[in-house]
C-alpha cells in the first residue's frame, strides 16, 4: 500500500528528553486512514523501556521546571497555543486523515484543543495557598500547593488532541512535567503538537510522548514509583484495570470514562432548538464521543414534531469522506466500531424499534466500508441494547414519556453519569430537573457543554476527577500543611 503522507515532512518518531526516537526494537506499526484504508505513516512501537525513559526525561527535567515561574511557564503554553492557531489547517488535515471526523470538526477540535493551553497559561498564576488562624498564638497554619511531581496521561482517538491538551495544560503550568501516550489510531496529531511544543522552546523532557503496546506502557507508568499521577480518559473497561494498577504504588489517578448520555425533550421546549442540539450533541464526531447523546426521551406532546424534524435534518446530513467540502458525516474509527452500531441497530429493531431514517451502511465511491448513515429509530425500549450500552455511533433512538418523574428516572436509570441534556422553557423546571439528573455534566437547552472554563467529568462508572477550569488545578497539584511554631 502507498505511503501517503511523507515522512520527511510529518513527524512520526517519540518524543522523550528532547530527542526524537524511535523503538529500540525499531518495531513500529501502521496508521491508517478509516475513510480509504490506506497506510498513512508508521509509528514507533514503544514499550516498557522506552516508557522507562521517558519518565526519566521527565523526571530529570522537573526539579528545574517545578522552579520556574508561573508567568514563565504560561508564556511558553501561550506560545504553543499561538502555534497550534498557526497551523490549524495543517492540524485539521492531519486529524482527518487519521481520525476521519470532517475538516470543519478537526479545525474545531484544534481551536478548541488549544484553548486549554490558553485557559492554564493564565490559570497557572492562580495556584493559591491559604493561611488558616491557628488555635495558638504563636503558631501559624499556612497551607501550600505544589506541582506533584511526574505526571501521565493516556489518551483516546475520538479527540487526538483536545483530550491532551486539557491534562498536558494545566499539568504543565502548574510546574509538573509528563509523559503522554495518545491512542494507538491516532498518534500522528499528538506528535504534531509534541514538535510544536518543542518549537515554543518548552525544556526537554517537560512534555515527552511515546506511542506503542498500551498494556506495556501502561504497566510500566503504573508500575514506576517516579509517576505521581495519572490522567486517563478511554473506556470505563480500561478504566477499572487502571484502578487496579494504580494500588501498587497509590498513584493518583483522574479519570474521565464512559457516558450514556440522556436527551430529555419537555412538551414546553422550543423544538427547533432541541433539534439543533441534538444534532450537534448526537452527531458530531459520528457519535462518538463519551458526552453524546445516547437516549432520547420526548414528551407526548411533542414526540412527533420533534422525531420529523430530527429525521429532515438528519436526512439532509451529508455523508463522504472528512476532507470533502461540506461532510458532516464521515467514516466511524474502525470496523470493531461500525459493527458495534450494526449490533445495536439489529438489536433495536428484532425488539420493536422502528428505523424513522438510515438504520444501515452507507457505500461512499471507492471508499473504504465504514461509513453509517445517521439514523434515527422510533420507539426504543429497556431491553435494548441501545439502552445500556455506549453506541459509539450515529443513531439516535427516541422514547415517548409523560411525566416529568418517568423521564428523569429513565434518564438516571445508567450505570453511566457524565453527560445529560434537557430542553424546556420553563425556567423552574431547569433547576428541578438539573438537581435531578445525577450527571457530572448537564446541558440545559444546550446541546455543546464542553468548554476550557468549565468543570468537566462525570459520576458513578463514568470516573472521577474534574479537567477544565479552576478545578482541575486541584488534580495537578499537591496540597501541604505547614503547622508553624513562632
Ligand atoms: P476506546 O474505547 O476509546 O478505544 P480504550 O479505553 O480502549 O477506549 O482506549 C483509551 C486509551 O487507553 C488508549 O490510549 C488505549 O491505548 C489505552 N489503553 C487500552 N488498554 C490499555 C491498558 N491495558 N493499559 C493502559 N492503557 C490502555
Amino acid at each position: 500500500m502507498p505511503q501517503v503522507l511523507d515522512q520527511q515532512s510529518v513527524q512520526t518518531r517519540n518524543l522523550i528528553g528532547g530527542d526524537w526516537v524511535g523503538a529500540a526494537s525499531g518495531e513500529e506499526f501502521d496508521i491508517l486512514d478509516p475513510a480509504t484504508d490506506e497506510i498513512i505513516a508508521r509509528v514507533p512501537r514503544c514499550g516498557r523501556s522506552e516508557t522507562r525513559d521517558a519518565i526519566d526525561a521527565a523526571a530529570k527535567a522537573f526539579p528545574e521546571w517545578s522552579r520556574t515561574t508561573a508567568q514563565e511557564r504560561g508564556k511558553l503554553l501561550r506560545r504553543l497555543y499561538e502555534l497550534m492557531m498557526r497551523d490549524q489547517d495543517r492540524l485539521a488535515e492531519l486529524m482527518t486523515r487519521e481520525q476521519g471526523k470532517p475538516l470543519a470538526e478537526a479545525k474545531g477540535e484544534v481551536a478548541y484543543g488549544a484553548s486549554f493551553l490558553e485557559w492554564a497559561a493564565d490559570e497557572g498564576r492562580r495556584m493559591y495557598g491559604e493561611t488558616i488562624p491557628a488555635n495558638f498564638p504563636d503558631k501559624r497554619i499556612l497551607v501550600l500547593r505544589q506541582p506533584v511531581g511526574v505526571t501521565a496521561c493516556i489518551t483516546p482517538w475520538n479527540f487526538p488532541i483536545a483530550m491532551i491538551t486539557r491534562k498536558l495544560g494545566p499539568a504543565l503550568a502548574c510546574g509538573n512535567t509528563m509523559v503522554v501516550k495518545p491512542a494507538e489510531d491516532t498518534p500522528l496529531s499528538a506528535i504534531a503538537v509534541a514538535e510544536l511544543a518543542v518549537e515554543a522552546g518548552f525544556p526537554p523532557g517537560v512534555f515527552n510522548i511515546v506511542t506503542g503496546n498500551p498494556k506495556e506502557i501502561g504497566e510500566e507508568l503504573f508500575a514506576n514509583p517516579a509517576v505521581r499521577k495519572i490522567s486517563f480518559t478511554g473506556s470505563t473497561e480500561v478504566g477499572k484495570m487502571l484502578i487496579k494498577q494504580s494500588a501498587q504504588n497509590v498513584t493518583r489517578l483522574s479519570l474521565e470514562l464512559g457516558g450514556h448520555a440522556p436527551f430529555i425533550v419537555f412538551d414546553d421546549a422550543d423544538v427547533d432548538a432541541a433539534v439543533k442540539g441534538a444534532i450537534a450533541s448526537k452527531y458530531r464526531n459520528m457519535g462518538q464521543t463519551c458526552i453524546c447523546a445516547n437516549r432520547f426521551y420526548v414528551q407526548d406532546g411533542v414526540y412527533d414534531a420533534f422525531a420529523s424534524k430530527l429525521a429532515d435534518e438528519v436526512n439532509r446530513m451529508k455523508v463522504g469522506r472528512g476532507l470533502e467540502d461540506g461532510v458532516q458525516v464521515g467514516p466511524l474509527i474502525n470496523d470493531a466500531a461500525v459493527e458495534k452500531v450494526e449490533k445495536h441497530v439489529a438489536d433495536a429493531t428484532s425488539k420493536g424499534g422502528r428505523v424513522r431514517t438510515g438504520g444501515e451502511r452507507i457505500s461512499v465511491d471507492g471508499l473504504a466500508d465504514r461509513f453509517y448513515a445517521p439514523t434515527v429509530i422510533d420507539d426504543f425500549t429497556p431491553e435494548m441494547l441501545i439502552n445500556t450500552e455506549e453506541t459509539f455511533g450515529p443513531v439516535a433512538p427516541l422514547r415517548r414519556f409523560a411525566k416529568e418523574e418517568e423521564a428523569i428516572a429513565w434518564a438516571n436509570d445508567s450505570i453511566y453519569g457524565l453527560a445529560s441534556y434537557f430542553y424546556t422553557r420553563d425556567a423552574s423546571r431547569i433547576m428541578r430537573v438539573a438537581e435531578a439528573l445525577e450527571y457530572g455534566i448537564i446541558g440545559a437547552n444546550d446541546g455543546g457543554p464542553s468548554t476550557a472554563q468549565a468543570p468537566f467529568g462525570g459520576i458513578k462508572q463514568s470516573g472521577y476527577g474534574r479537567e477544565g477550569g479552576k478545578y482541575v488545578m486541584d488534580e495537578y497539584t499537591e496540597i501541604k500543611y505547614v503547622s508553624w511554631q513562632l
